[in-house]
């Protein structure tokens, strides 16, 4: 018997993307695949066919393989010849603005973004600070073993890095109101936990989601504590993706990472049950008291690489303060500095 996944099951809608190669997933809008030299090793960003030009979403980080792809695709006979008149950043990570100044500058186009996300994306590319170095502090307070910090710290990416310097003309989204891009009216989703004010798009009309790093198919997004940010993300994160149960009939999901798919009720399920998990092995682990570092195993089920710790204490903090504010457990700092998380 087979079984039939209806209109609800995740279906994904093409495995034939090729990086560099633009293609038009829906009419009027590309997909582009960009390579990134990580575990993750692509993103894909969205062209959507303007009268002049093209609107482009989101823009690749800035290496050398991405730029390499870009070139390629701006020779592609979709993009040959003609501008990219705005660009849209979803959010502030180094993947989504790293080469937004350089295309930018190459097209004299304007950068938009919400408010909460330029503010983050402004410190970051701030050259005088090291974001990184001001994380140490967090990093010793959650059990790191001191003589690990600096390699943790020389595996961590630097923003100032990867993101090329921001475009002057910046212009900041009013994300209460619908924005008109490729022909289509777009709803705005913000998203919260990932990243401060994240954008989604959604056009109701041909049931389209652009969906960002908020809805991703295989993969979850991260959602991790930092200093100075969202003490309880996952909270925000689960709250947040709340909003795209309700979406359309059965739209398609044009995510920033892997394949476009469509079964977003299920996926938004199956992302909150991944977190819940998560949670509940977290919990049984605290049957006795830990710090952040000492319960890693458990929550990745593996030991984390160097390149992987700074992220995985992010992310272990953030499940752990999300049982503290849901009163499942209890919290204290020890005379060493360190916080520890027990049961109740
Ligand atoms: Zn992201």
């Amino acid at each position: 018997m087979t079984k039939d996944i209806g209109a609800l099951g995740i279906r994904y809608i093409t495995d034939k993307i090729t990086a560099g190669e633009p293609l038009e997933i829906v009419p009027g809008i590309l997909l582009l695949r960009l390579s990134m030299p990580f575990a993750l090793d692509h993103i894909n960003v969205y062209l959507l066919k303007e009268n002049d030009g093209w609107t482009l979403i989101d823009c690749g980080i800035n290496t050398p393989i991405t730029q390499t792809d870009w070139n390629m695709a701006l020779d592609s006979c979709f993009l040959r010849g003609s501008r990219i008149t705005k660009i849209v950043a979803t959010h502030h990570h180094p993947d989504h603005v790293g080469l937004a100044g350089w295309i930018a500058n190459k097209f004299d186009a304007p950068l938009l973004m919400s408010k909460g996300e330029f503010e983050v994306a402004d410190r970051y590319s701030n050259p005088k600070r090291d974001v990184v170095l001001e994380r140490i502090q967090f990093w010793q307070e959650h059990g790191l073993p001191h003589e690990l910090r600096n390699e943790v710290m020389d595996n961590m990416p630097r923003y100032t890095k990867n993101v090329v310097p921001l475009p002057k003309n910046i212009e900041l989204i009013d994300t209460n109101a619908p924005i008109e891009m490729g022909g289509r009216l777009w709803t705005i989703i913000t998203g919260r936990g990932h990243s401060p004010e994240h954008l989604s798009f959604f056009n109701a009309r041909d049931d389209i989601l652009i969906s960002g790093d908020q809805i991703l198919p295989k993969i979850t997004p991260n959602i991790s504590v930092w200093p100075n940010g969202d003490q309880n993300p996952l909270n925000s994160y689960l709250t947040s993706i709340q909003q795209f149960s309700s979406l359309g009939k059965d739209p398609i999901i044009l995510p920033s990472h892997k394949i476009p798919m469509r079964g977003l009720k299920v996926r938004v399920s199956e992302l909150c049950a991944h977190h819940k998990l998560k949670l509940a092995i977290l919990l049984d682990a605290l049957h006795t008291s830990k710090n952040c570092y000492e319960i890693l195993p458990a929550l990745f089920n593996r030991n984390l690489n160097l390149a992987e710790l700074s992220f995985g204490l992010g992310e272990g903090v953030a499940h752990l303060n999300y049982l503290v504010a849901t009163g499942l457990a209890t919290t204290e700092l020890n005379q060493d500095g360190c916080t520890t998380y027990k049961a109740k």
